[in-house]
């Protein structure tokens, strides 16, 4: 394969498209003499039309060279391959919070071109990649990048694409292929293949034959993966936008058990949790419209009827209703930190599951000007909106609270008031016999 250099008006895009951020920092860099260029997601979305996540950029400066560029707004972070995060915090004239614009972070990730070689005291017993710290030229790295359509070099200032891979052959043709021999480079790295089998739901790209061929071998090796690695890749497919047919890819292929586990419990089964299946969808399609979507919603409203399953259960044994919910989130901590999600992320959640209870049995109207304040009020309210999507909650309860929450304060004691024949009359809920127990806080 030869190099190709081609400028951008023979591709139909315009530099418009990138963000001014990235394109500051590639300015900087040129202005000390390195060079960089916008690489992967950021340039490849673009040439399909579509908008980029994020923009990431690679450049021959090394991770101390580019720190000493950007000083204090650089942040050196990896193990296994250093790279730096250059940190921008902008204010956003539109979004006034408190009386003062809001300040939006954006961090530009910024990578050095990595060698082709890797050492032998890199790799594992399985063949996969340990420690990679050795740099090396626009060439080499554009080889060592996982799919052609993700080896294209911008420089949005002289205006060219850098293909030496045949990139550009496949935007057109809408393949994903893999650079080189496609079994090694899963041994290598088994990610790869959820990658491709992600970006080819995500872009309605097709996956090329040869691409897709040691398919069975690979799915195997998975099951060895770094956990937070296969925790990371879950996050994506999950806020890819097309959640819900990456998923069913990944069934079709039989993917083994134990690289999700929570698509095995969910979804993987005879009988796929139609609430989860709710949530997926409702993300997916809000991703459509905006990017400001809440991973605690998704991954709160995934796991809801785990915890509800087990807090009916602690209901019979005679527990109070808060306090059956709390043993029921207690019991499934464990099985949720093993999927990867941190303790602060699953304290969040914990937020949301306990205010299902003040959903399902309002409190005193002072509790619940107190509850508006929570600051997970909002997800809480969406996962009880999806419950009651799929008949989980009253309708009755479910429209006053609706009609709540869109009030103004003049018209919440007719509200209250209104409440209170409510839960007197046929209102279900699956704590009607809410106790007047004190709160406590869970075990440790
Ligand atoms: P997304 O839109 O999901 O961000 P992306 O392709 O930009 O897609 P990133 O994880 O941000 O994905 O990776 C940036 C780039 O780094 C990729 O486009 C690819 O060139 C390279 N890359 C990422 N993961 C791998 C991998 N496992 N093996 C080889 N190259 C990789
Ligand atoms: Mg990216």
């Amino acid at each position: 394969m030869t190099k190709k250099i081609v400028p951008i008006h023979k591709l139909g895009i315009s530099g418009a498209a990138v963000n001014h951020d990235a394109v500051y920092v590639i300015e900087k860099l040129h202005k000390h003499n390195f060079d960089g260029y916008i690489v992967g997601g950021g340039i490849r979305d673009i040439l399909l039309g579509k908008t980029p996540k994020d923009f990431d950029i690679v450049t021959n400066a090394t991770p101390e060279q580019v720190r000493k560029i950007f000083k204090r707004n650089a942040l050196i972070i990896g193990k296994r391959f250093k790279i730096v995060h250059v940190i921008f915090d902008n204010i956003n004239p539109e979004k006034i919070i408190n009386n003062r614009p809001l300040i939006e972070r954006h961090i530009i990730e910024i990578s050095t071109y990595r060698s082709s070689k890797v050492h032998k005291h890199n790799l594992n017993e399985r063949g996969r990649i340990t420690e990679d710290n050795n740099y090396g030229t626009q060439k080499e790295d554009a080889f060592r990048r996982d799919f052609t359509i993700n080896s294209l070099y911008y420089d949005p200032i002289n205006e060219i694409v850098i293909d030496y891979t045949g990139g550009l052959d496949d935007i057109e043709q809408r393949k994903i292929r893999i650079i080189g021999n496609a079994e090694e480079r899963y041994i290598e790295d088994p990610v790869r293949l959820l990658r491709a089998i992600r970006l080819a739901t995500k872009l309605e790209l097709d996956i090329d034959q040869n691409t897709l061929a040691p398919l069975d071998k690979v799915k195997q090796l998975l099951v060895h993966e770094n956990k937070s690695r296969l925790y990371e890749e879950m996050l994506k497919i999950l806020l890819s936008g097309s959640a819900v047919s990456c998923i069913k890819k990944l069934y079709q292929i039989k993917l083994p058990r134990r690289v999700f586990l929570l698509f095995d419990k969910l979804f993987f089964t005879n009988k796929p949790d139609t609430l989860a299946v709710k949530i997926l969808e409702k993300t997916d399609a809000r991703l459509k419209e905006t990017t400001d979507i809440s991973l605690i919603f998704i991954l709160a409203g995934l796991m809801w009827n785990l915890i509800y399953n087990d807090w009916q259960e602690f209901l019979l044994t005679g527990l109070s209703p808060f306090e059956a919910l709390n043993e029921s989130i207690l019991q499934n901590r464990e099985y949720i930190y093993s999927i990867g999600v941190a303790k602060y992320t699953f304290s969040a959640m914990r937020d949301v599951w306990l205010m299902q209870l003040d959903f399902e049995s309002p409190p005193s109207p002072r509790q619940i000007d107190a509850m508006l304040r929570i600051p997970r009020f909002r997800q809480a309210w969406h996962l009880f909106s999806a419950r009651h999507e799929v008949e989980q909650i009253d309708s009755t309860l479910h429209s006053w609270w609706e009609r709540f929450i869109e009030s103004n304060a003049e018209d919440r004691d007719e509200l209250h008031k209104e409440l209170r024949t409510l839960v007197g009359s046929s209102v279900k809920t699956a704590t009607k016999s809410r106790s007047n127990s004190k709160r406590r806080k869970p075990k440790k």
